[in-house]
């Protein structure tokens, strides 16, 4: 699946502008830092396909990405800057909601917390609007080389306690390193496997 030509498709600032719904589709969310864009172009295998979005007054695109002739790949905004303007994240939020509920080919949202921080109340917020969407979703630790095994270990438990809250979570959590490649593969086959 991942063997095949990713390609950058387009950036989507309105419901109005998402592509066809002609594929099946998962998307990826965290704060911003979280290392989405990392992430991505790892599992792509594409230095550089996805671009951080470090800064809190830009343009929040809803960015998608075709894998070959299979799935959509589809990069949300990061979320949770400190210092965002108010109408920014209103207007992200609204998008946000309007994709999650209304995206028929949507099957999986891919949730990424940092190794290092845990679960935040911002992650929460997103896992909340995914129950109320029925979008099951899974969460993806990053950066899992920054942490000692025990440190992973309390995080684990704690990431746990938080899906134990959220109907629309599904209970495997996915450890990464796009660093070290770790998870990479596992990430790979899963995305393989939806349909
Ligand atoms: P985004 O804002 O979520 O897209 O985050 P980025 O992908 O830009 O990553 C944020 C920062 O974390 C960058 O400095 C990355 O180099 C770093 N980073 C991302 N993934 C990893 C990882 O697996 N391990 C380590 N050590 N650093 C990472």
């Amino acid at each position: 699946l991942f063997a095949g030509e990713v390609t950058f498709v387009k950036g989507v600032v309105a419901m109005s502008g998402l592509p066809g719904a002609d594929r099946p589709e998962v998307c990826f969310a965290g704060r911003s830092n979280v290392g989405k864009s990392t992430l991505i172009n790892a599992l792509t295998g594409r230095k550089a396909l996805a671009r951080a979005s470090n800064t809190p007054g830009r343009t929040q695109e809803i960015n998608y990405f075709a894998l070959a002739d299979s799935h959509y790949l589809v990069d949300l905004p990061g979320y949770g800057f400190a210092n965002a303007p108010v109408a920014v994240v209103a207007k992200w939020q609204a998008l946000l909601k309007q994709y999650l509920q209304g995206r028929q080919t949507l099957r999986r949202a891919f949730v990424l917390i940092d190794a290092r921080h845990g679960a935040k109340a911002v992650d929460e917020e997103i896992m909340a609007l995914l129950d109320s969407a029925a979008v099951t979703f899974q969460c993806v630790l990053t950066k899992a080389d920054k942490i000692k095994a025990s440190e992973r270990d309390r995080v684990l438990d704690q990431v746990r306690a938080t899906l134990a809250r959220h109907p629309a979570a599904y209970p495997e959590i996915v450890l990464t390193s796009s660093e070290k490649g770790d998870g990479i593969e596992t990430l790979r086959a899963i995305v393989a496997g939806i349909d």
